[in-house]
């Protein structure tokens, strides 16, 4: 077995040699505290014009998302930068798995830059290579991988998906996860029992679209722990599963539980529960709807005046949803504060020195994924695109 490295790795300055996450911005950061920081956003902007398009995920903060020419979810946003080839530098306000997979979606002439390179994905991180490489050789010799389709949520790193893409699997969204199930079974028809799917790296949107969706029992699915030798399964329990759930997590949406989601319903009469599946399997069931964070926002546009509403994901979100819709009562399915930390590292200093950089013609913060993994990340993200249809969920 080979020795892999502990996943999670520390934020702030300092400097990690074996990952472009951790380090010190090389340059001069404005001071949170400068009064003419969105004067210079804006003028930097201004004068870059179509050569720069910004991108903003749902959960980045309103000072950011202000200077964001299209905001979505991170494979919106992958689309719509491929979708905008005049654009010479893509600026993504988000984490470091979705500027890979942009830069893979765009064109070769298009330079990929992330704000601040400390802005990674705590459950991207929970899968690393090695360590997946290592489960799949367990899994040869249980006898198993050849029955084994292996299927990616797109919150993981290019040379997850690549891997996916090297062994006949595909990337999934949690708005298409469903499809991209019923899809990894039909394959390996010949395969005595058929085939089984090895799901990456988020184990609470695996075993909820597969128990929720597909109609999977608890006993079908097995969790694979990467810290415990053979993930802490036997040979059998591998032959007998159907779904083979990365130990892996989100640690904002990992946090919502179902005593919170109960205390709710006793004191806030006709509450309606709208979560995301990454949330645990017990709070998904308490919930009233499930989806996507487009499915979530587009709930909220379409319920009635009045109404309320208890949202379980990230809290810039949520507070953006509820000052949108002062008519409907929305809160926060937690009783603490719980913002992506990750993806709150993107602020407006990082951004104005990011562009300013550009307009001075340097491009700082490059993301760039080697070659053969963006060939076999983008055949992954190729099936997934190829999919039939797409949930209703969406
Ligand atoms: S909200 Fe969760 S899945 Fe999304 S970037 Fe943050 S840690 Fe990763």
């Amino acid at each position: 077995m080979t020795t892999v490295d502990l996943p999670l790795l520390p934020l702030g300055p300092g400097r990690d040699l074996s990952a472009e996450r951790g380090v010190e911005c090389p340059g001069d950061l404005p001071p949170a505290s400068d009064p003419g920081l969105v004067a210079r956003a804006r003028a930097a902007k201004e004068a870059l014009g179509d050569r720069v398009f910004v991108l903003g995920h749902h959960y980045q903060r309103d000072e950011v998302i202000e200077f964001a020419d299209v905001t979505g979810d991170s494979f919106k946003l992958a689309k719509d930068a491929a979708a905008r080839p005049q654009a010479e530098y893509i600026v993504f306000c988000g984490v470091h798995f979705m500027a890979e997979s942009a830069d893979i979606l765009t064109g070769a002439a298009q330079q990929v830059v992330l704000p601040d390179l400390a802005a990674g994905c705590s459950m991207a991180d929970m899968a690393r290579l090695a360590q997946v490489e290592d489960a799949w050789e367990a899994l040869a010799e249980a006898g198993v991988a050849d029955a084994v389709v292996p299927i990616t949520y797109m919150n993981s790193s290019a040379d997850i998906k690549a891997f996916c893409g090297r062994h006949g699997g595909a990337v999934c969204t949690s708005s298409n996860a469903e499809v991209a199930l019923e899809w990894a079974y039909e394959q390996l028809p010949d395969v005595e029992g058929g085939a089984k799917v090895l799901f990456l790296p988020d184990q609470h949107l695996g075993r909820n679209t597969a128990v929720l969706q597909l109609g999977l029992s608890l006993d079908d699915c097995v969790v694979w722990d990467p810290r415990q030798p053979n993930g802490g399964l036997t040979a059998e329990q591998l032959r007998d599963a159907k779904m083979i759930l990365w130990k892996g997590h989100c640690s904002v949406h990992g946090r919502f539980s179902a005593e919170v989601v109960d205390e709710l319903r006793a004191t806030i009469p006709g509450v309606q529960v709208l979560v995301h599946p990454e949330c645990t399997h017990e709070v998904v069931t308490r919930a009233d709807l499930v989806g996507s964070t487009e499915f979530i926002i587009k709930t909220i546009e379409a319920a009635p005046a009045g109404s309320s509403w208890a949202i379980g994901t990230e809290l810039n979100l949520v507070k953006r949803l509820a000052a949108a819709h002062p008519d409907k009562r929305i809160v926060f399915l937690d009783k603490t504060v719980c913002y992506c930390s990750t993806m709150n590292r993107i602020d407006l200093p990082h951004l104005v020195w990011a562009l300013e950089s550009l307009v001075a013609g340097t491009v700082v913060n490059r993301i760039e994924v080697d070659p053969e993994t963006e060939r076999w990340a983008k055949l992954a993200l190729q099936r997934m695109l190829d999919l039939p249809g797409r949930s209703s969920r969406d």
